[in-house]
This record gives C-alpha cells, sequence and structure tokens, in this order.
C-alpha cells in the first residue's frame, strides 16, 4: 500500500470533454504540478456519468506528468462486476489511490437511495471489495457538517469509523466553511478511538453566484459575512477574488494550526485561488517524494 505524507496538499479536478474546458484544465494540472503537491484527486460523475473520462484523464496524469491521481469511485447504479471492472481499469492506468464513495441516487441527489441488485449499499463495502482486489491506498469521504441522509451523529461517526476500519487509509471531508465545524468532527472520531487522517477539503469562495451551486453540492452553511462581502463585490472580479482567498486563508492557517494533516483543495478546474492561498500560507518547500509524487510537509 502506498501511503501520503503525514501532512498533505492535494486539489481536486473534474474530466471534462470540451476543447475550452481540456485547456482550462490542463493548464490548472501544470500551475499545481510546479509545486509538487502530494496528490491531485479526479471526480467521478454522479451515478457514473463520467466513468470514462475519469479513467482516461488519470492515465493521461499518470502517463504525462509527475502528479500521483487519487480516482474517485461511486458504488451507486454499479453492480459488484462493474465496480471491479472500473478498479482493474484505474490499476490499468497507473493509478493506486481511489477514493471510494457510494454516490447519490442519479438526477436526484436527494432522493431516495436504491442499492443495484448486484450492488452494495454503503461505501464500507467498496472500501473492502477495493482493498481485496489489489494493493490500493484508499480514501473515504467525512462531513463536519453531518451526512444529510444520517439520522444523528452518533450514527454518522459511527458509519465512518466503520469505513476507516473497513481499511481506509485517510477520509477527505466534505466541503465547509466553519474551522468549529471540522475540529469537532476530528473530535469525535477520534473519541470513537479512530486515529485515521482527516483531510480538511477546502473551497475557496470567489464569486457570489457560486453560494446557491454550494449549497447543492454540499448543505454546507454559507458564513453570512462571507456572503455580504462577496455580495458588495459582485461586479468587481479581483476583489471577489481577494475576498474569497483571504477567508479561505484564515480557514487553511487555522486548520494547520489546529494540527490538520494536510489541505485538499477544491478547484473547479482554475488554480488560481487555492494557489494564492498556497502562497499566502508560506509553507516550507516540497519535501522528497515518497512514491512517485512529491510530498510537501507542512510545519504548522
Ligand atoms: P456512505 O459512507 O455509504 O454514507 C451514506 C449515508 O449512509 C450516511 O448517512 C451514512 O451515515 C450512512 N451509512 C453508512 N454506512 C451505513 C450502514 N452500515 N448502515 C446504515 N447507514 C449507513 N459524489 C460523486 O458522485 N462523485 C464524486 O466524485 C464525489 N466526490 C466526493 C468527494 C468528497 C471528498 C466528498 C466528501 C464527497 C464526494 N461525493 C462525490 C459525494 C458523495 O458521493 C455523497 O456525499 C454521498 O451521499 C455519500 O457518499 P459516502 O461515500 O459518504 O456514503
Amino acid at each position: 500500500m502506498t501511503s501520503f505524507p503525514t501532512h498533505s496538499l492535494s486539489f481536486e479536478f473534474f474530466p471534462t470533454t470540451s476543447e475550452a474546458g481540456e485547456r482550462g484544465l490542463w493548464h490548472a494540472l501544470r500551475e499545481v504540478e510546479a509545486i509538487s503537491p502530494s496528490f491531485v484527486s479526479v471526480t467521478y460523475g454522479a451515478g457514473g456519468s463520467s466513468r470514462d473520462d475519469t479513467v482516461e484523464l488519470c492515465r493521461r496524469i499518470v502517463a504525462e506528468t509527475t502528479l500521483r491521481p487519487v480516482a474517485h469511485l461511486t458504488a451507486v447504479a454499479h453492480s459488484v462486476t462493474e465496480l471491479r471492472h472500473i478498479v482493474g481499469q484505474y490499476a490499468d492506468a497507473g493509478v493506486r489511490d481511489i477514493l471510494a464513495l457510494r454516490g447519490d441516487p442519479p438526477g436526484n441527489p436527494g432522493g431516495p437511495w436504491e442499492r443495484h441488485p448486484d450492488g452494495v449499499t454503503h461505501a464500507h463495502e467498496l472500501v473492502t471489495l477495493i482493498k481485496e482486489l489489489g494493493d490500493f491506498s484508499v480514501s473515504v469521504a467525512a462531513f463536519p457538517e453531518r451526512h444529510p441522509r444520517s439520522a444523528d451523529w452518533d450514527s454518522d461517526i459511527r458509519h465512518l469509523v466503520a469505513k476507516c476500519r473497513a481499511g481506509a487509509d485517510r477520509a477527505i471531508t466534505q466541503m465547509f466553511f466553519h474551522v468549529d465545524d471540522y475540529l469537532r468532527l476530528r473530535d469525535r472520531v477520534a473519541a470513537a478511538g479512530c486515529d485515521t487522517p482527516i483531510i480538511p477539503q477546502i473551497m475557496p469562495a470567489v464569486d457570489v453566484r457560486q453560494i446557491s451551486r454550494f449549497a447543492q453540492l454540499s448543505n454546507a452553511v454559507f458564513p453570512e459575512d462571507l456572503a455580504r462581502r462577496l455580495e458588495d463585490a459582485r461586479d468587481d472580479r479581483d476583489a471577489s477574488h481577494s475576498i474569497g482567498v483571504e477567508y479561505a486563508t484564515g480557514m487553511a492557517a487555522r486548520l494547520l494550526a489546529e494540527g490538520a494533516p494536510g489541505l485538499h483543495y477544491v478547484t473547479l478546474n482554475r488554480a488560481s485561488a487555492p494557489l494564492a492561498i498556497h502562497r499566502n500560507l508560506n509553507l516550507p518547500a516540497p519535501a522528497p517524494a515518497e512514491g512517485h509524487a512529491a510530498a510537501l510537509v507542512v510545519t504548522p
């Protein structure tokens, strides 16, 4: 099993098929490659809609860059046979790290969950499946504001711990905007006797028009003060960018000071805001590589 450094720096990208989208994506990948992150993750379109594109993008990242791709995989709408096949495709593409997710019902993320008749019901089963299939490192999802389908905190934490005990090497959180939510989640997991690292995901909010999209994606409570400042700067891109970067820099600095094991940035395929935050944090130079990707060791 490959492992990430104790403190990691990573970026999330999504596959895209348009020519302009591809250009932007590869520009952003090259920008983050220059600072040798621990890994980049590649999303898996809702319900498996981007399956081939995710495999293909990971294949190109392995072949054409020094970056280490973590491929997302959702179980929804797949039989176990299909899941095995996709894991095989990832392995064939040179991917050794997978983010194992249950996924949401296609077309209606909040709708009733229906297990594929020959599939799995929860992410911990996918973790077990992937670990059985080969020498993969596996990440799972964690939710600082609780998964929207969880009835209460106790069950939410119990199920996250079950994913870790099934063999997950780390958890990566949903986006959030209040550091205390992350710290509470981390402390609850620790109190349950689980020491799996939980990497916080940072979403720089640089445009007021993104806020409703964030709510759709994550249920995260957006800070009123930040929303007001972004609204006031609605038509000023530079000012909006600075406001979002400043807020996220504050979050990232506090997370590191509180001992977070790394930072995982949502990029939306644009690296400028995450890289501005990274520069603001003035972190030490990347440490020597472990595996085929260089690692960044962060001393808060
Ligand atoms: P699970 O861990 O199975 O949890 C789902 C719900 O079931 C939770 O309420 C949990 O408490 C409960 N539960 C778990 N186990 C049990 C059990 N044994 N018995 C009873 N209840 C249980 N979606 C995509 O479509 N593509 C992506 O690329 C993608 N990337 C993501 C990346 C990150 C970092 C995160 C945080 C989320 C991502 N998602 C993605 C969204 C994710 O698929 C959804 O949030 C999904 O609803 C939950 O997936 P999960 O793996 O956490 O599911």
